[in-house]
């Protein structure tokens, strides 16, 4: 205000000082056209800043503005120290929306963001992945053109701030199944929330399968059991005593599958909570073969002509329990699935100078097609149901190996033939082993 001031009484001190010259000159015309050109000298300036003044606001945000004296630099001063304030405040904002798209970007799930007319406005790449979009392509585009699954367009028509969400498979990503849940938000605007259950859901599946599975199960020895007892107890009075054993032999059998189904059930649920078997305790793999030895000929009681070869290194590091399991399973299940005659090997073997060891259960047995060797290890999966049953099987016992293997690091490979026999390997690490 001062600066306006001062130019004031500079034009007009000037202007005066023009006029009293040209009167003290006796001039009266030249006192005026001194006074006009002081007058239209400040006029011009004037008009020269504003020009300056509007080419500056035309040039890009921060030039600094143009230089002046009185009270137009005084103006041009403080225009400049606004636009510094203003590019302050601009600058944080930025790093602001920048920190919160990195928090959005960090998020596990999908995060999308849709204006009134449904939009993408944005989204992170976890919500282009679940649902097949590509920000660079697809932002600006409705969603409701790039995804047409109807469910998925009923939901969005109907959602509102407590919609549950929505589970849906989209073409755009074929094989996974969606969570989504949309929340309205500012200005007609909505938050789309985008998860990957697929896993969750097969978890699911699994554990209900199991659940049905275990029924299954123990249902059909329970029902022979319960059968076979009552049977004997009506019988009591007029039976002879040799057909009521038979009754009670027949239950106890059942009883038994019974047992050994929940044995297994045990023994896979200690596997997956127990801790990892120790690195530094040492399985005699001598002792441990003659111990699998033994327990295959007292199943195949002389039904099978059996050896044993071990050139393999002296120890296993790991537990002594659970690799006795393992190694018994795929020895019980070459007794249980070679006919009578037949030849089973069992081998302990050395990988290389370097590397681990493997042990090999051989046998001459029925074999299994191609298409079943993948899911051998699934719990209760079994090529032939009925003869698994009738040999004593559980359908848990290859579970069971892949667990402990998987637990030493190990793998299993199968090599098999319909009709000429199998060969189950565990394959160990160099670091499990010791010689
Ligand atoms: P089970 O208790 O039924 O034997 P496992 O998990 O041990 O269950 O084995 C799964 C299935 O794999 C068996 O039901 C059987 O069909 C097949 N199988 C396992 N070992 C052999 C083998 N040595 N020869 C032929 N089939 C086998």
């Amino acid at each position: 205000m001062t600066a306006v001031l001062a130019e004031l009484v500079v034009a007009l001190v000037l202007t005066a000082l023009a006029t009293l010259a040209g009167w003290l000159a006796a001039d009266r015309l030249g006192a005026e056209l001194m006074a006009l050109a002081v007058i239209s000298f400040f006029f011009l300036r004037q008009i020269w800043l504003v020009r300056r003044l509007i080419r500056w606001a035309a040039y890009p945000l921060g030039t600094p503005t143009p230089s002046a004296s009185g009270a137009w630099g005084a103006a041009f001063d403080a225009l400049q120290r606004r636009g510094r304030l203003a590019n302050a405040e601009r600058e944080n904002a930025t790093q602001e929306l920048d920190r919160f798209r990195r928090a959005a970007e960090a998020l596990p799930d999908g995060v999308m963001i849709l204006d009134g007319q449904r939009a993408i406005e944005w989204m992170n790449l976890q919500a282009e992945a679940c649902l097949g979009l590509k920000g660079s392509v697809d932002t600006h585009s409705r969603i409701t053109h790039l995804l047409r699954e109807p469910e998925f367009l009923d939901y969005l028509d109907n959602s509102d701030h407590c919609a549950a969400p929505l589970q849906f498979q989209t073409l755009r990503n074929p094989g996974r199944s969606l969570q989504i849940q949309a929340a309205p938000f500012a200005a007609g605007r909505t938050l789309l929330l985008v998860r990957d259950v697929t896993q969750l859901q097969k978890l699911a599946t699994m554990r209900r399968d199991f659940v049905a599975n275990v029924s299954h199960e123990l249902k059909t020895p329970l029902t022979v059991t319960l059968g076979f007892v009552e049977t004997a107890l009506d019988a009591l009075d007029d039976t002879p005593p040799q057909e009521i054993a038979h009754y009670l032999q027949t239950a106890v059998e059942q009883a038994r599958r019974m047992q050994q189904l929940i044995d297994d059930l045990l023994t896979l649920s200690s596997l997956e909570t127990d801790s990892p078997p120790p690195l530094e305790d040492l399985v005699d793999a001598a002792a441990l073969l003659a111990e699998i030895r033994q327990e295959v000929e007292a199943l195949s009681a002389g039904r099978h002509r059996i050896t044993l070869e071990n050139t393999g290194p002296q120890s296993l590091l790991g537990s002594a329990r659970e690799l006795r399991s393992a190694f018994a399973n795929l020895a019980g299940n070459a007794v249980r699935y070679t006919p009578d005659g037949g030849e089973i090997v069992l081998r302990w073997s050395s990988e290389g100078p370097a590397a681990g060891g493997r042990f090999s259960v051989r046998d001459s047995g029925i074999g299994i097609a191609s298409q079943h060797l993948s899911r051998l290890t699934e719990r209760f999966y079994r090529v032939d149901r009925g003869r698994s049953r009738d040999a004593g099987g559980t359908g848990l016992g290859l579970a069971i190996v892949k667990h402990v293997l998987e637990r030493h690091q190990a793998v299993l490979q199968v090599e098999s033939e319909p009709g000429r026999g199998s060969v189950f390997s565990a394959v160990f690490p160099a670091h499990r082993v010791q010689s």
